[in-house]
């Protein structure tokens, strides 16, 4: 709490009474304590990839001529690193883009069956490559929702791909979507390796993963689930998720229809 207190004084400079203004500042205090560990993640974050390829730059440098294989090996190491950083940059500006509540174009009224079909176009290959048994429940007529398009693909690709990415080959990938009188609600399910319990309060946290070293070798940057809880929310729609550890995990979420 902070206090201020201030005198009141008459024409004689006699103290008449005192003003004291408290003001709870633990909100602010917490914002400070979010903002700066957020600060110190994405430097960490950037810092990895960055000191990796530094390491093997260096190291190829200090070699007089190293044989074309370990140069080929050495640059793809350095390809990869700066993938990640590309990767980390756009998810970056996409969430401070979305947060801001800033977004290119202005909301539409957008068909979810055609929102789906291109998703599932762009992720089709990554599935095909773990033999994944991909269920499509989608309604062939559905209401509109109203939103951004690009940004509700986006967050349909980021719970897609990490279905497929937690699930081991052979699994199953399940898209449903129905509606009720004033929703449209979507279940992404997989039968993949879970969430453990004590992690699923946190998995919309920015930079929150269950296994840090999982994550990045899949190619993860830790950001795909809070981009997709501030798209949701900014789309006055919620999202909820279920899972269990070697079962599989459900992401629930709705729009509200376009009356
Ligand atoms: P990442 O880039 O690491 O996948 P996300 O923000 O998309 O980051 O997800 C955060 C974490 O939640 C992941 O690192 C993973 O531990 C967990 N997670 C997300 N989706 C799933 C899923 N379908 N099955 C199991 N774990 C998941």
């Amino acid at each position: 709490i902070r206090v201020k207190a201030t005198s009141i004084k008459d024409q004689d400079e006699q103290i008449q009474g005192v003003v004291v203004v408290l003001r709870d500042i633990t909100e602010l205090r917490h914002l400070e304590q979010v903002r700066t560990e957020f600060v110190g993640n994405v430097s960490h974050e950037l810092r990895t990839p960055l000191t990796s390829i530094k390491g093997y730059v260096e190291t190829l440098l200090a070699n007089d001529n190293p044989d074309s294989a370990i140069y080929k090996r050495f640059l793809n190491v350095v390809k990869d690193e700066a993938d990640r950083l590309e990767q980390l940059i756009i998810d970056l500006l996409d969430l401070s883009k979305i947060e801001s509540g800033i977004s290119g174009k202005g909301y539409e009224a957008i068909n979810l069956n055609q929102v789906i079909e291109d998703v599932l176009t762009i992720v089709m290959p990554k599935v095909s490559d773990k033999e994944l048994n991909l269920k499509i429940d989608v309604p062939a007529e559905l209401a509109m929702i109203s939103g951004d398009e690009s940004q509700i693909k986006r967050l349909y690709i980021n719970l897609i791909d990490n279905a497929v990415k937690y699930t081991p080959n052979c699994g199953e990938v399940k898209v449903k979507v129905y509606e009720d009188d004033e929703k449209i609600w979507t279940e992404i399910s997989d039968t993949g390796i879970g969430i453990p319990s004590e992690d699923l309060p946190r998995i919309f946290e920015r930079f929150y993963r269950v296994d840090k070293a999982r994550s990045r070798n899949l190619g993860g940057t830790g950001l795909g689930l809070s981009i997709v809880k501030h798209i949701i929310e900014q789309h006055n729609g919620m999202i909820d998720v279920e899972s269990e550890v070697e079962k599989g995990t459900k992401f629930i979420f709705y729009f509200p229809k376009v009356k």
